[in-house]
C-alpha cells in the first residue's frame, strides 16, 4: 500500500481533513486550478489551454475562472529554468508516491518545485515544507539529490526557498506511518486549529461524524 504526497500535507493540516479527502478524491480545489494555469503558462500555452485541461478533469467552470482572477506569474519564475513537469515518482522503500509540480533547475543544481495558494508573512506554511521533504526524499530514491526545494505562491506571486534537513525527512516518514493507519477506516480527531473549520468544505460533515476510540492513538 502506498501513500500520496497530496494525503501527507493533508494530513498535516487536519488529519480529519485527510480522512474526508481520501473518501472524496474528485472533488477539484482551487490548487487544482492553479496548477493548470501554472503549468500551461511555463510551457508556453494561454489560459484557454490551461481550461482545456482543467474541463477534461473537472466540470467547475466557476473555480476555475476566481483562481485565474487570482493567479499571478511573477518575473522571478525566470531565474528558475524548468527540467521537466508532472512528474511521477514512487518509492517502494519509504511506501510514497507523488506527481511533482516541476523540476528546476537553479544555478546547475536541480531543485523540485510546488505550488501554493498564498504564502505566509515569513517563510513557508508547515503543509509545503512537508510536501517538499517528502519530494526530495522520492528524487533521492530516483537518483537525484537534493537538499532545499521552491514554493510558488500562485495568488501572491511570491516564489520562496527552503531548506529541508533530517526534521523534515523524520517527520515525512511519521505521517506516512499515520495515514497509512487511516487508510484502515479510522477516523481521526478533528483539528484543533478551530480557524481552519472556518473556511473547509467539509464543515457539516465533519460535525456530523464521530471519533473512533482507535483515532486517539493516531
Ligand atoms: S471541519 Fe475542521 S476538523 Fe473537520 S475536516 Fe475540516 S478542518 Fe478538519
Amino acid at each position: 500500500m502506498f501513500v500520496n504526497v497530496s494525503e501527507i500535507s493533508a494530513y498535516a493540516i487536519c488529519p480529519r481533513l485527510c480522512y474526508f479527502r481520501m473518501q472524496d478524491k474528485i472533488k477539484p480545489t482551487e490548487l487544482h486550478a492553479v496548477r493548470e494555469i501554472y503549468l500551461s503558462k511555463r510551457k508556453g500555452f494561454d489560459e484557454s489551454w490551461a481550461f482545456e485541461r482543467f474541463s477534461q478533469m473537472f466540470s467547475d467552470d466557476e473555480l476555475f475562472e476566481r483562481a485565474l482572477n487570482n493567479f499571478k506569474f511573477d518575473s522571478s519564475l525566470e531565474l528558475l529554468k524548468p527540467i521537466d513537469w508532472e512528474i511521477r515518482l514512487k518509492s517502494e522503500k519509504i511506501k510514497l508516491r507523488g506527481v511533482l509540480d516541476e523540476l528546476v533547475e537553479f544555478k546547475d543544481k536541480r531543485f523540485p518545485l510546488v505550488l501554493s495558494l498564498r504564502c505566509p508573512k515569513e517563510g513557508i506554511w508547515f503543509r509545503d515544507r512537508i510536501k517538499l521533504a517528502a519530494f526530495c526524499m522520492l528524487l533521492k530514491s530516483n537518483g537525484l539529490n537534493c537538499d532545499k526545494g521552491f514554493i510558488y505562491h500562485c495568488f501572491d506571486g511570491e516564489l520562496r526557498v527552503t531548506d529541508i534537513g533530517r526534521k523534515e525527512r523524520y517527520y515525512v516518514l511519521k505521517l506516512i506511518e499515520r495515514v497509512l493507519r487511516l487508510k484502515k477506516g479510522f477516523v481521526p480527531e478533528k483539528t484543533k486549529n478551530a480557524k481552519l473549520c472556518e473556511k473547509c468544505d467539509y464543515r457539516d460533515v465533519c460535525d456530523s461524524k464521530p471519533s473512533t476510540f482507535a483515532s486517539k492513538f493516531l
